[in-house]
């Protein structure tokens, strides 16, 4: 396999001392020198729209007509021009006839006469005002309309939406339910969209055992091959599981090849602390471009992080709640932007009373499980899970979100209030 160029920053170099000579790095720092080494798929596919869904946008989508076509009412009741809105006293209008949504009025509105109008129908020639039904007093062929009323109130603007020619959705959005409807509303039926990535994921360690073999003396189920999938593939990533990797030269050098053919990028997980999974160093420095870096956060040990032949490779710490925070906070945002999203999504954090003691100490960004809910009053309050051990992964499936205490923080006492990453929005 040919050695690409270095794609990490230039001072950072991936094969000093690697495993070895760790540097350690903010999530932050890690983050941005991550997400600077990505290049965006560039493949397009043109799709039909509902498949479009959860698929990142390649080319903008400009609309060919005005949305809406014409001045139309935002409300049901009585069109009339502004002009004749009576200062004092009521004024009684003509109804002329009805504007229904679809079936436009073809006459004039003139002096002293009004339409009735539906929400959405077209406002007639010489209409530029609504006056809604409930302010209207009706006897027979004539509205009565008392003051107080605004020329030019509940109409919309021809236009007012967007206007041929405007770019409806621009290229590098993330297409959600929204940009389905805006795209429809424009007559668009087919977009271009990016090939989704293709991720490899497989787990290292002679300890693990797939689901269905029997389990040995201190043997294991694999159980982050499942959340990684998971991960993945709620990205609208395409997965490609190579399974359990042993930790012998020839499995590790045959999964890392066959990886990097088939794969845009290559999430593992296990085997890159220190003194360590020597095949996976090595294959790893034969094979690509790759760095091992400490970052100041936990549950997280050293991740690695490079290329292997033209795929992007990252390889996650093996416990299985440490391989889920890194992920989150590293890799989703750099294969957010692999697949051509013009900025990954920014985390939603809520402030919370915290009503439990987290033990912490300073010197690394913490990520603990918690529990967070909404109180009658409409405060926030979170609870830390039991167990926060790196390995235990009850602490991810009980919690529905994670408690984000800074580096400098130390142990939390109940009652502080504290910074709340919810699990829905990030998942
Ligand atoms: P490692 O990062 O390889 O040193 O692994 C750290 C811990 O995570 C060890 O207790 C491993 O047994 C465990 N572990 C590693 N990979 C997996 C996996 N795929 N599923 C479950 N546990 C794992
Ligand atoms: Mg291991």
């Amino acid at each position: 396999m040919k050695k690409d160029a270095p794609l990490l920053p230039a001072d950072v170099d991936p094969c000093d001392d690697p495993g070895h000579g760790h540097r350690t790095l903010r999530l932050d720092e890690a983050r941005d020198r991550i997400l600077e080494a990505v290049r965006p798929i560039e493949a397009r596919e043109t799709v039909p729209l509902r498949a479009s869904l959860d698929r990142v946008l390649a080319g903008a989508v400009r609309s060919t007509v005005d949305v809406p076509s014409h001045d139309n009412s935002a409300m049901d009741g009585y069109a009339l021009s502004g002009a004749e809105l009576p200062a004092e006293g009521e004024r009684g209008f003509c109804v002329l006839g009805t504007s229904w949504a679809g079936r436009p009025f073809a006459g004039t509105v003139g002096a002293g006469e009004c339409v009735r109008i539906m929400t959405g129908a077209t406002l007639p020639a010489g209409a530029d005002t609504v006056v809604m039904q409930e302010h209207v007093r009706r006897d027979g062929d004539v509205a009565f309309v008392t003051p107080g009323h605004r020329p030019g109130q509940h109409r919309r603007r021809a236009g007012e939406d967007i206007r041929a020619g405007d770019v409806a959705v621009p290229a590098g959005t993330l297409l959600r339910p929204a940009h389905l409807g805006m795209i429809a509303s424009v007559g668009v039926g087919e977009v271009e969209v990016f090939r989704r990535p293709r991720v490899a994921i497989f787990s290292t360690g002679d300890e693990l055992r797939s689901i269905g073999e029997p389990l040995g003396e201190g043997q294991i189920y694999d159980s982050n091959r499942y959340s990684m999938y998971g991960m993945a593939a709620r990205l609208g990533l395409e997965v490609i599981d190579l399974g359990v990797v042993r930790d012998t030269r020839e499995d590790t050098q045959r999964a890392f090849e066959e990886a990097a053919t088939r794969a845009d990028a290559i999430v593992t997980s296990g085997g890159v602390s220190v003194g360590e999974a020597d095949y996976v160093v090595e294959t790893l420095e034969r094979a690509g471009t790759v760095g091992f870096w400490k970052v100041a956060i936990k549950p997280g040990k050293p991740i690695a992080f490079g290329r292997v032949g033209n795929a992007l490779f990252f390889g996650l710490p093996g416990n299985p709640v440490s391989s889920m925070v890194t992920f989150y906070q590293l890799v989703q945002p750099a294969l957010q932007k692999l697949a051509g999203q013009a900025s990954p999504d920014v985390p939603v954090l809520v402030k919370a009373t915290c009503q439990s003691k987290l033990k912490k100490k300073a010197g690394r960004l913490e990520f603990q499980r918690g529990l967070l809910a909404r109180e009658a009053d409409g405060s926030y309050t979170v609870r830390g899970a039991s167990h926060q051990g790196a390995g235990v992964l009850r602490s991810m499936s009980e919690a529905n979100c994670f408690i984000v205490l800074p580096l400098d923080q130390e142990t939390v006492q109940p009652g502080t209030v504290v910074d709340v990453q919810p699990f829905a929005g990030l998942v």
